[in-house]
């Protein structure tokens, strides 16, 4: 697919040289790795060596100072491409920095950038939890976790781990931020096997219990309530959707290998599907371009928040339409024996129809029919 709001290269033209190899690596390593007992550690240590783990870092390519999700954007698109599992946590290491950058004091980035630039740190972000979600009690000398989250991707490598949680003190309350240590959190404290799904295995986003664990006064990240400021919150979707596409644009791909490998690309109905899929996926290339373009122009004029929600909420439901469709023409193309566990897309779709499952498809799609009707009249103008 050349038709990226940045061309392949890119990434190589800005210093990243060794990024083409990294991803190829972290392609033909899939297959081995689908298992949600297999950290991808290696994927993580290619990744570093190729300079990503830190392009968002202050006076990188991509510093969140001077902004350009445009490419951070299509830089998931890639990574999510090569393995979808990797480019989740991928991500959430980005958004997590992308945190930082937003609501930590200089001496919190400083040590927390440092640990990117020297220990080859890896961030996650996990918000996402059940009826024993995480609390935090304060107790005498100072601040203790109680209760879990779920969908803890990547928990077997990060360090870092930015988690949310209620807090409740005089000058404290609300949903608060904070970032563990990892090393700190015992490896009984993960639970195996809460991670036997469909797909995204790679991801090992087990359920993790944080009980006991004392809070340092630098570990907290902002203020209650920084983590849902919009429109950050919602505006943020469009990152998943960068990875989500990369996962389509793999399974196209792997469509056209596999029919050009059976000779069968001279057909005419399959030609039909296949300007279907490269339409698809070149749809949600122009979605992404946009949408990075409104995040940078929009995302300090709050005058513009509700159409950057509304713009990043379409833009995460036009892939997640995207994916499926892409999937359900590949299904038809490849038949079968395509979908066997000898070929790539056997995993791959797996893969994708569990990564599109994000949090909130139907309010996501409500809000979207919200705007529209709140902003009808200046539509019509
Ligand atoms: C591979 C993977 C990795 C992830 N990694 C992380 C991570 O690292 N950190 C993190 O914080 N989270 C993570 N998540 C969680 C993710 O952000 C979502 O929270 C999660 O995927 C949503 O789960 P669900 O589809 O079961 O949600 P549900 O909320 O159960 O939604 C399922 C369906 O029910 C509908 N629905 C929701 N509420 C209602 C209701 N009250 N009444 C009727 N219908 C309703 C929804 O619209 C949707 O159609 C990950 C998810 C996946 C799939």
């Amino acid at each position: 697919m050349t038709t990226s709001p940045v061309t392949d290269n890119y990434f190589e033209n800005a210093g990243f040289c060794g990024l083409r190899d990294c991803l190829e690596k972290i392609r033909s390593n899939a297959a081995k790795i689908d298992d949600p007992q297999t950290a991808p550690v290696e994927e993580f240590e290619w990744l570093a060596a190729s300079g990503v783990m830190q392009v968002t870092l202050p006076g990188e390519a991509l510093d969140f100072e001077k902004p350009d999700t445009a490419s951070l954007l299509h830089l998931f698109k890639l990574v999510g491409q090569a393995n979808l599992s990797v480019g989740r946590i991928y991500e959430g290491h980005v958004n997590a920095l992308y945190l930082v950058h937003l609501y930590a004091d200089e001496a919190q980035k400083k040590e927390w950038y440092r640990a990117v630039r020297e220990d080859a740190a890896i961030f996650g972000v996990w918000n996402t939890q059940n009826q024993h979600g995480l609390t935090y009690l304060g107790v005498e000398g100072g601040l203790v976790l109680e209760g879990a989250k779920t969908f803890c991707s990547g928990v077997a490598i990060i360090t870092h781990a930015l988690v949310t949680g209620n807090i409740d003190l005089p000058e404290r309350k609300g949903w608060q931020m904070m970032i563990l240590d990892m090393a700190k959190i015992s490896d009984d404290r993960i639970d195996r096997n809460s991670w036997k799904t469909l797909g995204m295995r790679a991801s090992g986003s087990f359920t993790t219990d944080f009980s006991g664990y004392k809070v340092q006064q630098r570990e907290l990240l902002g203020m209650p309530g920084d983590y849902l400021r919009q429109p950050h919150f919602n505006g943020g979707a469009i990152r998943f959707a960068a990875v989500q596409l990369g996962g389509a644009a793999a399974i196209a791909g792997n469509t056209l290998d596999y029919l050009a490998s059976l000779g069968r690309t001279d057909d005419p109905i399959q030609k039909i599907r296949l300007a279907a899929i490269l339409t698809q996926i070149v749809t949600g290339e122009l979605w992404l371009k946009q949408a990075g373009r409104h995040f940078d122009e929009w995302v300090s004029l709050p005058g513009r928040s509700s159409e950057l929600i509304a713009f990043a909420n379409m833009t995460r439901t036009v892939i997640e339409e995207i994916g499926i469709s892409v999937m359900n023409e590949s299904n038809r193309c490849v038949g079968a024996r395509g979908l066997m566990a000898s070929s790539p897309l056997e995993r791959l779709h797996r893969d994708l129809t569990f990564y599109l499952r994000q949090p909130a498809p139907d309010a996501t799609r409500i809000a979207v029919a919200d705007y529209f009707i709140n902003n009808l009249n200046q539509t019509n103008d």
